[in-house]
């Protein structure tokens, strides 16, 4: 299965992936935490990274689209992959399905999980996330065990950068005007499937993934 997780900050697209990700035994590939991982470690391309991501914009397509690439020819993809948060614009769905096609592969579905703009300034402003092992969580929605540390490995939480409620808002304009547009597009491929994003963890998951196994 090549998967594509499509949805607006927040949705619940890394909460979910790592569901499907356990279910279909394929790689969970994340371009933000890619990117975050090259800003942590200072590398040029994280320092260029960081510059529009503090600020809530997209990163180059150039740089991103040069990540996928690379990523996607690593031996693990064989049998599928999860994609979360690329493509992000016209210009890399096209790129996308340009490499898909010189590797003899197709994309088999992309999943747009659906959340209201309310819901998503309540549920990125409680996001917490474990510095080690990347497990996502919410104060409210969904918190740890022990406040502030992690359940699975004991490691602090932290709060995003971009998750201050001003550059939330920034972002949810750029996924209105660069992101929402891919909706249509995958309409189009006919891979599109719509899921509500506003039902609990597990409910959002059930229905993900009927809808899934009824495409295999
Ligand atoms: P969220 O999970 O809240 O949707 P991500 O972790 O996917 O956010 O992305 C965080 C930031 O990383 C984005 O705001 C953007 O700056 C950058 N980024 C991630 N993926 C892409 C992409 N495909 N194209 C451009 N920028 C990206
Ligand atoms: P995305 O990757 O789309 O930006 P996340 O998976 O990081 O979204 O989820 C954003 C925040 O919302 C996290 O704090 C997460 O714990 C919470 N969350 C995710 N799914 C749900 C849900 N179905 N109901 C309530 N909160 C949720
Ligand atoms: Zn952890």
């Amino acid at each position: 299965m090549n998967i594509v997780l499509l949805g607006p900050p927040g949705a619940g697209k890394g909460t979910q992936a790592k569901r499907i990700q356990e279910m279909f035994s394929i790689p969970h590939i994340a371009t933000g935490d890619i990117l975050r991982d090259a800003v942590a470690k200072g590398s040029d391309l994280g320092q260029i990274a960081n510059s529009y991501m503090e600020k809530g914009l997209l990163v180059p397509d150039e740089v991103v689209i040069g990540l996928i690439k690379e990523r996607l020819a690593e031996p693990d993809t064989e049998n599928g992959f999860l994609l979360d948060g690329f493509p992000r614009t016209l210009a890399q769905a096209r790129a996308l399905d340009k490499v898909m096609e010189q590797m003899g592969k197709k994309l088999d579905a992309v999943i747009s999980i659906v959340v209201s703009e309310k819901e998503i300034i309540r549920r990125l402003t409680g996001r917490r996330v474990c510095k080690s092992c990347g497990r996502i969580y919410h104060l409210i929605f969904n918190p740890p065990k022990r406040a502030e540390f992690c359940d699975m490995c004991g490691e602090e939480l932290y709060q995003r950068e971009d998750d201050k409620v001003e550059t939330v808002k920034k972002r949810l304009v750029v996924y209105n005007k660069e992101t929402a547009a891919l909706i249509r597009y995958y309409q189009a491929q006919d891979i599109l499937i719509e899921v509500n994003g506003e039902e609990s963890v597990e409910d959002v998951f059930k229905n993900i993934k009927e809808a899934l196994e009824a495409r295999v």
